[in-house]
């Protein structure tokens, strides 16, 4: 039954990746990979050009083949549980502390007590139970119109709620993960009366009801339609290059809470699935996802921060600068996103 599911899930919908497939810049020679030695089956919510290369060098040094499903997180998560003890799931990666919480809560992932896991990833970006790692990092940070000058008075995520940015600050709905995960990072620090106050303050502040993403919002900074907004680091790094570095210039960036709690960070990471059918192979993959070469490969590819330390982001997320970050753990995050979500409703932040 378990062959049966596996070869039916290979058939319809896996990407497989052959060992040392032609890789883009052709250097790859299949010669020198090594013999096959079994697959793993990766669900992504990862989806970046970059992430393929990775996989394809990890196929050519170890033999293993690496199967992906790409689909939105909470799709995967409801596709592991539907699948059940047959599900084909060996890893599954995906993005935000709140939903690698999730994962771990709603039982789909196992413990991986790995050495090289452990020392690696600092204990603030793993579950305690070591079901999940983070892979990258990413700081949600405030931008500027830099022509009307640097908002005074606004050093703290606090900050954006002081009546004297009333009609200044622009943003994107709570729906987001990013905004829902910082707020619950700051029902964390600062309490649930706080944090909604904090929201209904912002609200108070908008320019206009929520609208966009996070580059559309850098956009409209930039091009003045307001003058604050909280953006994701690599985002803001999408600009730096020739043709849109004008929008880059425009702006000015604020790492918030640097004199008190840090700069909240969110991640993407992974786990390897309780009934992974290939435990052995996604714990080798899972571990080489923390080399050096394979950090950059997934840090570099969308801008991120590596998540082991001493590995250098790329020169557009270290033109951003050095910044201490909120090492507030991932779990106290995740258990607060619901709440998060329901002082947002109440503030009426769309
Ligand atoms: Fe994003």
């Amino acid at each position: 039954m378990k062959t049966l599911a596996l070869a039916l899930a290979a058939a319809s919908s896996f990407v497989a990746l052959s060992a040392c497939a032609d890789q883009t810049d052709g250097a790859k020679d299949k010669s020198a990979c090594v013999a096959p030695a079994g697959d793993v089956n990766v669900y992504t919510a990862r989806h970046y050009d970059t992430d393929l290369a990775l996989y394809e060098d990890f196929t050519c040094s170890t033999g293993i083949k690496v199967n992906r499903i790409e689909a939105d997180a909470d799709a995967l998560l409801e596709r592991i549980a539907a699948e059940g003890e047959f599900s084909p799931a060996d890893l599954l990666i995906t993005v935000d502390a709140g939903r690698l919480w999730r994962a771990e809560q709603s039982g789909v992932l196992a413990p991986v007590d790995s050495k090289v896991l452990s020392e690696r990833i600092p204990a603030e970006l793993r579950d305690p139970g070591n079901r999940w790692f983070a892979l990258t990092t990413r700081a949600r940070i405030v931008i500027y119109n830099k022509a009307k000058g640097k908002p005074e008075g606004l050093a703290n995520y606090a900050d954006l709620a002081k009546p004297e940015f009333k009609g200044r600050i622009c943003m994107r709905s709570s729906s987001s993960v990013y905004n829902i995960a910082l707020l619950a990072s700051m029902i964390a620090h600062d309490g649930e009366a706080a944090a909604s106050a904090w929201a209904k303050g912002v609200v108070a502040n908008f320019k206009r009801a929520p609208q966009g993403n996070d580059m559309s919002n850098i956009e409209a900074v930039a091009a003045g339609e307001c003058d604050i907004s909280l953006v994701n680091t690599y985002y803001l790094a999408r600009f730096d290059t020739p043709e849109k570095r004008k929008v880059l210039d425009a702006v000015g960036v604020i790492f918030p809470n640097q004199a008190t709690t840090g700069t909240h960070v969110n991640m993407s990471g992974a786990g390897v699935v309780k009934t992974a059918p290939n435990r052995e192979n996604a714990v080798k993959f899972l571990e080489y996802l923390t080399s050096e070469s394979a950090q950059q490969y997934l840090a570099n590819g969308n801008n991120e921060y590596p998540a082991v330390k001493g590995i250098a982001p790329t020169s557009a997320v270290e033109a951003l600068g050095p910044f201490k970050a909120d090492p507030l753990p991932a779990a106290t995050i995740g258990q607060n996103e619901a709440r998060a979500v329901e002082l947002f409703n109440a503030a009426g932040w769309n």
